[in-house]
């Protein structure tokens, strides 16, 4: 059989995603492969289908144990004869496990760095094995956002099964971390698979930090009934952000390291298996989460460096489907990195530097009002859009494309930059921002008068703005490098830079944009149905919500979660296209001749208007 005819018989999929194809091909005819594709861009199938070939096994190192579980399951759905090895493996499930294995049935084996890196089984399996996939491959590099040494360790065993060919995978590298990559696994003379980095399909927002609490539920007012994932940077934070959240009556969990490992597993099983909509969590939380439907990823602090952001907001929306990503950043964030970072003894100048560089860059990607699309994309060496000249819309999926945070015209916001920087240099860096910002607002207290600061020109020049605007632009122009905050003992000190001081004397140029947040739509159509519609199929809303409810009672039956039934994507299309009989049925993107067999009739009598109870048999 064609790797086409697989795609088609196992997976439902009549076209290959861009890169896979090649991927699929490298690894058949025995040659090593990068594969650098964004979340959702289907990384799985690039090894899967090989295994599917049937040609010898295909083993994938992946450091996500609680993944891996789920990971088999959906193997499994396609019909593949999968099987994992980790440390929680219990009981029966091991020793099963291991007699597929020596009986030579298993096509598709995953195990975690630990297991493979201890004893034989790399040498037992020597002989059948035609493909070691390495997933999460920026694990193994320094450079990368999470460093595993167990990953470094993978060579001495790779040395050791010279005939596999070897396929790394990751969704977020930078070249610095392709190169790495090449070279630590190390793959030998790979073709390098570098797709588009950029997520069409996701709608980015940044927007200055005001009121955390109220700002974090706007956006989850906008998204009844949907999934979503909200990270905060301390466990304080999280769990008074979730007591927030749940007071406004939204069905929610914290999840953070500090809680115990049972909360934490109901926490992450609630929401893998849609009865809970939102998780608030520390960065603790993403790693083991595959929920495809996640429609929405609010950050209510920034990250610490803009592959932490993709990696991270980069967890909505895998089905392909529109979701939404919030930042709410503050440029005390920043401070709070460095602070963090140095916590355990001064950091060594050339990590120093690396920080302050990924710290610069986040900051910029918040405040700047340009494109979001563009800088994600760009950060990560490659042009935006990628089809080339950009329309006059933009992306039209970002705060400042939609016009939500509006640029000022050049020459204006020279003369606002100005403003604010005069103000801070003739306070000399001897005060904190919000000194400065009530001094440009006209907001004399006795301090202020004292300092006869209420007698300078700058004084309530910038009334008009009002606060929020003029914190805004304070951080702009701090990221833009022409102020800077201080630790002075105490207090954060606002001072101009020497880039500053030349922008005062009318050198150089700047950007300043003023964001106005959109505002909750109550009872909007759920967005997965709304992409839908724009493409010109309506989804019947009720029967989508049917279906819904049919995948959800199977996946209880067979507790997996629900996406290894059917994806949202599926179930859309579903609602759109109606299909009356099984043949119809199985041209539906995303159903299988395995799906198609098992769930077919159930998702048919839905559709034909029966009800859902008892129809899994
Ligand atoms: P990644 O690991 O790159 O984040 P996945 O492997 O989880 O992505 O795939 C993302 C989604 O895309 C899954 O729902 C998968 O079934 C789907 N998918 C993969 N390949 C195709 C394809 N050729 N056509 C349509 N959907 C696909």
């Amino acid at each position: 059989m064609t790797p086409e005819k697989v795609l088609k018989e196992r997976w439902g999929y009549s076209t290959f995603r861009t890169l896979q194809k090649e991927a699929v091909e490298a690894a058949l005819s025995g040659r090593d492969s990068l594969v650098v594709l964004p979340t959702g861009g289907g990384k799985s199938l690039c090894y899967q289908l090989p295994a599917a070939m049937e040609k010898g096994l295909v083993l994938v190192v992946s450091p996500l144990i609680a993944l891996m579980d789920d990971q088999v399951s959906a193997a499994r759905e396609a019909g593949l004869a999968a099987d994992a090895l980790h440390s929680n493996l219990v009981g029966s499930e091991k020793s099963d496990a291991y007699r597929r294995l020596e009986r030579g049935q298993t096509t598709l084996l995953y195990v975690s760095p630990e297991r493979l890196l201890v004893g034989d089984l790399a040498e037992d399996l020597a002989e059948r094995l035609c493909l070691i996939a390495v997933d999460e491959a920026h694990c193994v590099s320094h450079w990368g956002h999470e460093f595993r040494p167990e990953y470094r360790r993978l060579a001495e065993v790779f040395d050791r099964l010279p005939k596999a060919a070897r396929m790394a995978l990751t969704a977020t590298a930078t070249s610095e971390v392709q190169d790495d990559i090449v070279a630590q696994i190390p793959l030998r003379d790979p073709v390098r698979l570098v797709g588009h980095p950029d997520r069409p399909n996701l709608v980015y927002r940044a927007f200055p930090r005001r009121d955390q609490s109220a700002q974090v539920l706007e956006v989850v007012r906008r998204h009844p009934d949907e999934g979503g994932i909200v990270y905060a940077q301390t466990r304080k934070d999280v769990e008074r952000l979730a007591a927030g959240l749940a007071a406004a009556g939204v069905s929610c969990a914290p999840y953070h390291a500090g809680l115990n490992a049972d909360l934490r597993r109901t926490a992450q099983d609630g929401f893998v298996k849609e009865k809970l909509d939102v998780v608030v969590a520390t960065i603790a939380f993403g790693m083991g989460i595959d929920r495809s439907n996640v429609r929405y990823v609010v950050h209510a602090n920034a990250p610490r460096s803009l592959e932490h952001y993709q990696q991270e907001s980069g967890r909505a929306g895998r089905d392909g489907l529109e979701a939404e990503c919030v930042l709410l950043f503050s440029a005390s964030d920043l401070a709070t990195h460095r602070f963090l970072a140095q916590k355990d003894g001064t950091l060594p100048p050339e990590r120093q530097k690396a920080l302050e560089r990924q710290l610069r860059e986040i900051g910029r990607f918040a405040v700047a009002p340009l494109c979001r699309h563009r800088i994600l994309t760009e950060h990560f060496d490659a042009p935006y859009p990628s089809g080339g000249v950009q329309d006059e819309a933009g992306c039209a999926a970002c705060d400042v494309c939609l016009g939500e945070t509006k640029g000022l015209a050049e020459a204006d916001a020279l003369v606002t930059a100005q403003k604010v920087l005069s103000a801070a240099w003739r306070t000399n860096g001897r005060y904190g921002a919000g000194y400065v910002v009530n001094l440009l607002l006209g907001r004399a207290d006795d301090r202020m008068t004292r300092n006869a600061h209420d007698q300078l020109q700058v004084f309530g020049i910038l009334k008009e703005a009002g606060e929020a605007t003029v914190r805004a632009w304070m951080d702009q122009l701090i990221v833009q490098d022409y102020l800077e905050v201080v630790e002075d003992g105490l207090y954060p000190l606002l001072r101009i830079t020497e880039l500053g001081k030349l922008l005062c004397k009318g050198e150089g140029t700047v950007r300043l944009g003023v964001p106005a947040p959109p505002r909750a739509k109550k009872g909007k159509k759920p967005k997965a149905l709304r992409k839908a519609a724009d493409a010109g199929a309506p989804a019947d809303e009720a029967l989508f919500e049917r279906l819904r409810r049919l995948r959800r009672m199977i996946a209880d039956q067979l507790g997996v979660p629900p996406y290894i039934v059917f994806h949202d994507s599926a179930l859309v299309e579903m609602a759109a296209a109606k299909p009356r009989t099984l043949a119809e049925l199985g041209e539906v993107k995303g159903v299988g001749a395995k799906k198609l067999e098992r769930y077919g009739a159930a998702f048919l009598s839905v559709l034909n208007g029966g009800e859902s109870a008892g129809l899994l048999t």
